[in-house]
């Protein structure tokens, strides 16, 4: 029999269907909310990605709090998706929502500062260890405002990236390596200008590839992950993040690591656990305990080098901001889920209950021989369905087998569970139990077990 993933692919489509079928036979509710909803969503939803999961039509959400999530018709799940991150601390934690209520009806947003930001400020710099801050509304956005910044202080106009990463909807990133060569990411739309002119890309953990291409002094910065996440998982090689760190520190050449993922490592996130030295982090997503919000940190030098860069600039526009930006909403949420939530005891959960499900999901693969691997950072865990640890964006993306992703994806949903719709993510909060685990693990369990016979 034809296989797919070491799983016959016969079985795998019959899964597809017979899964389908009993999605839109359980989820009447949901159904007609979709039909509903055509009339005035392009597409039926009022955005694209939440047509990224598996089901035949959206899953309509009613009610969520901690890990677990109940649909429109009724049933409830253990959530591993946890809002691709947003929601990564437990959906509405309870300093937040107190938060949240205590503020809503005393103004929401001013374009004026509160108090909380000397508190937030501070939190920020004991977490990541960097001393001067700003506030943007998405981990986009914070990662674009800190492109420009890269650019205006070191007067370099190409930034380097590496393949298959993802910062956001920011348009420089969107290249791709594809025979060696750069070109603009599939599926792009309405790109009118190339990309490829000022971003060089290569591929993770190739040191000598990134030292090439640094050496001619004209990238502003290096932006990435530490470990890959947006390609399935690819993690650094030993020694390839200090490789990064000297590569850039020899060329002047600013290192910005986007912590939007890898926060899951430890408290800190992966810059703090790792005692990497970056110029400039940036954080969104679960910052402000799922309120629209994204922070980016830098160095004191690097602040020198703004105040310069901006006076050389002098008056006007510099291209940055956005009118709710640092509003009081998201200021009262991020200062409660700093301070209350996202704690060392927080992590102290998380990391061995992840570690756990990483290693349960590993053990029903083992026990069914098939050519299969499991990677975590931390919360933040990945099953593959390829034997190998990819070490770069091209071997990950060979690694991906969409069909049987699909089938797991449905059976899962069917039962319950929530993974990410995009590859094999799952994530455990502080109110995740280890029942949950064990049971995502159990039925992951059952499905390779139909899947195989
Ligand atoms: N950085 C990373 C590493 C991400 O994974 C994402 C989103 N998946 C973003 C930035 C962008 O976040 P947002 O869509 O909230 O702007």
């Amino acid at each position: 029999a034809s296989l797919e993933a070491g799983l016959p692919i016969k079985q795998v489509d019959a899964m597809i269907k017979r899964e389908r079928d009993r999605y839109i036979q359980s989820n009447p509710v949901s159904r007609k909310l979709g039909e509903d909803a055509r009339k005035n969503w392009v597409k039926g939803v009022p955005h694209h990605w939440m047509l990224d999961w598996s089901t035949p039509f959206p899953l309509f959400v009613a009610d969520a709090k901690g890990t677990t999530l109940t649909d429109a018709d009724g049933h409830t799940y253990d959530d591993f998706c946890l809002g691709d991150t947003g929601s990564m601390f437990g959906h509405s934690p309870e300093p937040v929502a107190r938060a949240i209520a205590a503020q809503a009806s005393h103004g929401l947003t001013y374009m004026l500062p509160t108090e909380d930001i000397i508190a937030v400020g501070a939190a920020l710099e004991r977490m990541f260890g960097l001393p001067f801050w700003q506030v943007a509304t998405t981990a986009t956005d914070a990662n674009r405002f800190v492109l420009r910044w890269c650019r205006a202080i070191t007067k370099r106009q190409k930034i380097l990236v590496f393949h298959g990463c993802y910062h956001g909807a920011v348009d420089d990133t969107f290249v791709r390596l594809k025979d060696g060569r750069a070109i603009h990411r599939p599926g792009l739309i309405g790109q009118v200008y190339d990309l490829t002119a000022n971003t060089k890309v290569v591929e993770f953990n190739d040191v000598p590839a990134l030292q090439a291409a640094l050496k001619d002094r004209d990238v502003a910065c290096v932006i990435t992950e530490p470990a890959l996440t947006n390609i399935g998982m690819v993690l650094p090689q030993a020694g390839f993040l200090k490789a990064l760190q000297q590569a850039c520190r020899d060329t002047g050449t600013l290192l910005v690591i986007d912590e939007t993922h890898t926060i899951s490592t430890g408290y800190g996130g992966y810059t703090r656990t790792h005692g990497l030295k970056p110029d400039f982090l940036t954080l969104g997503k679960p910052v402000a305990g799922g309120l629209p919000c994204s922070v980016f940190g830098c160095t004191a030098e690097i602040a020198e080098r703004m105040r310069a860069a901006e006076q050389e600039a002098g008056p006007g526009y510099s291209g940055m901001g956005t009118t709710l930006s640092a509003n009081v909403l998201q200021f009262k949420a991020m200062r409660a889920n700093l301070e209350e939530v996202m704690t060392p005891a927080a992590y102290a959960h998380m990391l061995p209950l992840s570690e756990k499900l990483a290693r349960g999901i590993e053990a029903e693969i083992t026990q069914r021989g098939l050519p299969w691997h499991v990677s975590n950072v931390g919360a933040r865990a990945e099953f593959v369905c390829a034997p190998e640890r990819p070490r770069n964006g091209s071997e990950a993306q060979d690694a991906m087998h969409g069909p049987v992703e699909l089938a797991v994806h449905l059976y899962l949903l069917n039962r319950g569970l929530l993974i990410a719709p995009f590859h094999n993510m799952t994530l455990v909060s502080p109110a995740t139990t280890p029942a949950q685990v064990d049971r995502l693990v159990a039925t992951i369990g059952n499905c390779l077990d139909e899947l195989a016979a």
